[in-house]
């Protein structure tokens, strides 16, 4: 599932191949993806003219000149393409988008977990899926103070604290495992139970764990892009995610990393470095 690295890199290939062009037709080849498209959906799109791209958490934002924004999230399967003829379709390609140059983007979810919505610009702020987002992890309000007092409320074990959109957007499994390693804090650790300086070098390996991935999907593909037209899966290496037995980075602990179930989730992690 595509976290907040894969959906910033997916953003800007996106925009560099998008921005600025006019949807001369658009396919809707299902009513639904996890649930129904908005209504008239289609022609909605038919004509308008893309601006920018913006991203909040896992969401993406195209504004449209008919002052609305089209969100888009890929939920478990999601992938984008762009590039090649309308014509030249692969299963699961539920929404087809041609642009003015020729340009086809195509949305294509096998497992259909992912959403596309329309929301009038006004509506933003308001919308159920947005409104109740938390900061953005690398937005300059996000630090050790405002952690704290966010984890300070929850109740639960602080990897699956860190996984709730409402106290920092666009962490999944992966980064939220990352993230803990790198501060040196056991994902079984109570979320009230951080302090201050734990908040601090947490919210810190947050941004220097998305920052790095970022940057790796930037320098991995060229324009964001793949080979075959795919924005965003890059090849980036974890520090313990998926890495279960294999030897701690920078760790003499001799154990090695272990994996556990919280939430129904994998969690890795360093059972010596990390308390
Ligand atoms: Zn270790």
């Amino acid at each position: 599932m595509p976290e907040l690295p894969e959906v910033e890199t997916i953003r800007r290939g996106l925009a560099l191949k998008i921005s600025g062009r006019r949807i001369v037709q658009a396919e809707l080849r299902r009513p639904d993806l996890r649930r129904p498209f908005p209504p008239a959906l289609a022609v909605r799109l038919d004509g308008a003219r893309i601006g920018a791209l913006r991203r909040r958490g896992k969401y993406i934002l195209i504004e449209l000149d008919t002052d609305g924004l089209l969100l888009l999230h890929l939920g478990m399967s999601g992938r984008l393409t762009v590039g090649g003829s309308a014509l030249c379709s692969a299963p699961h390609d539920h929404v087809v988008l041609t642009l003015d140059d020729g340009t086809v983007v195509r949305f294509n979810d096998p497992r259909r977990f992912g959403l596309i919505d329309y929301v009038e610009r006004a509506e933003e702020e308001r919308h159920p899926l947005l409104a109740e987002l938390g900061p953005e992890p690398l937005d300059p309000g996000f630090d050790g103070a405002y952690l704290g007092a966010a984890l300070a409320r929850k109740l639960t074990p602080i990897k699956a604290a860190l996984l709730d959109q409402r106290i920092v957007a666009g962490l999944g499994n992966i980064y939220a495992c990352e993230a803990l390693f790198r501060a040196g804090l056991s994902p079984r650790r109570l979320a009230r139970s951080i302090g201050p300086a734990r908040a601090t070098r947490l919210a810190s390996a947050i941004r220097s764990v998305l920052t790095e991935a970022i940057a790796a999907g930037g320098s991995s593909l060229r324009d964001y892009v793949q080979a075959d037209g795919a924005l965003g899966y890059f090849q980036h290496h974890w520090a313990v995610y998926g890495h279960e037995g294999d030897p701690c980075p920078g760790c003499d602990c001799g154990g090695g990393v272990r994996r556990i179930v919280q939430s129904g989730r994998s969690t890795f992690f360093c059972t010596k470095r990390q308390r």
